[in-house]
């Protein structure tokens, strides 16, 4: 990169050697879903802007709203009068935090990519030492939750349960507790573009990238104000994609399933033979015929449905729809431009 050192002055650099480490950045990018959040808009905003100010002379905020239904399209339009920094991006209608991180990368022209959520849950103070990991060499500075207070015990070990899962499916290190909160490269944030596929798992896209990354602990605040997006079905449905569209062991493992029946049904069927041969017909049995009747349509139907999931997926990705549509846009008139888009 063709950056000049000392351009800008990122926070606390003096105790690193400057020798060894990047310049502080060209330009910083940072990207935030909205859903809802009107409450949110000013918090974030006033929170955020002295943080990253002194962090870089070139930034933009890129606030995306994702379809909302209250408030929070015009608010952030509004700032942009009193917020030079400030872009939005509207989305024609909801289409998920995902395609709405998205929508924001793809709009993105910093040398380093910052993305947090709207609700200050994310804390922006955070921002200093973030940047200062990517100076010391990682493209990607992945932050990881140390504990949710807002997280009922069955959500939580749903979710361990699921980390389990995809860290032993994906090829690739999963790690738990980390989501969208990262800073990141330009040279990982146009891979994640590169990535077309339309329906999405973000958290794990981060990551199957791969790149130098670093990992942080921080300790999330309270939702500064509305409610939490992600109910239990949104939740079961995201886990359900992050496993498909990195495995296809939900496939296979029917074969497998089948085969094992199949042995055991070859044994069982042997022993009835014999069992009629030597002790004569033996009614009695419905008890077992209508279990093993209802347990083999259960596992039938599942696998059924399994493959429909992919197929689903399948459907989805041959249909070659854009994954969000833009309503409108604010604040890129000054001078940034769009890429791969
Ligand atoms: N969000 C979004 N689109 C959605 C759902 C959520 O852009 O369909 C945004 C939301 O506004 C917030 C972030 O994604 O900035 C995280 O959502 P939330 O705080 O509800 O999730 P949680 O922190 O409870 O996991
Ligand atoms: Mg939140």
């Amino acid at each position: 990169d063709d950056t000049s050192a000392g351009r800008c002055v990122a926070a606390n650099t003096n105790q690193f050697d400057e020798q060894t480490l990047r310049p502080a950045p060209d330009s910083l990018s940072i990207i935030i879903p909205f859903y809802n959040e009107a409450e949110c808009v000013d918090l974030l905003l006033d929170a955020l802007l002295p943080v990253v100010r002194p962090l870089c002379d070139t930034i933009e905020v890129i606030c995306v709203d994702d379809g909302s239904s209250d408030k929070t399209g015009p608010f952030l339009l509004n700032r942009c009068n009193d917020i030079p920094e400030l872009r939005v991006i509207r989305l024609s209608r909801n289409f998920g935090q995902d395609a709405a991180i998205t929508a924001g990368l793809a709009h993105s022209s910093g040398q380093v990519v910052c993305i947090m959520d709207a609700d200050l849950q994310h804390p922006p103070t955070l921002l200093p030492d973030m940047l200062n990991a990517w100076r010391e060499g990682s493209d990607m500075v992945c932050m990881i939750r140390k504990h949710r207070n807002d997280e009922t015990p069955f959500v939580r070990s749903a979710k361990s349960v699921f980390y389990w899962i995809m860290q032993r499916i994906c090829s690739f290190e999963m790690v738990q507790s980390a989501a969208h909160f990262r800073l990141m490269d330009r040279k990982a944030c146009d891979a994640l573009l590169c990535l077309t596929e339309r329906s999405r798992y973000q958290a794990g896209l981060y990551q199957w990238i791969g790149f130098p990354t670093t990992y942080m602990e921080y300790t999330p605040d309270q939702r500064a104000a509305g409610s939490t997006k992600w109910l239990l079905l949104p939740m079961l449905n995201r886990a359900l994609r992050g496993i498909i569209s990195f495995s296809s062991a939900p496939l296979r493992i029917w074969s497998f399933t089948g085969a094992t029946i199949a042995c055991m049904a070859f044994f069982y069927g042997f022993y009835i033979v014999v069992k009629t041969l030597i002790f004569g017909i033996d009614f009695p049995g419905f008890a077992t015929l209508a279990t093993l009747i209802l347990f083999f349509s259960g596992v039938i139907l599942l696998s059924i449905g399994m493959i429909g999931e992919y197929l689903a997926g399948l459907f989805e990705e041959v249909k070659q729809r854009p994954l969000y549509l833009i309503y409108e846009t604010r604040g890129f008139e000054q001078g940034t431009t769009e890429r791969n888009s």
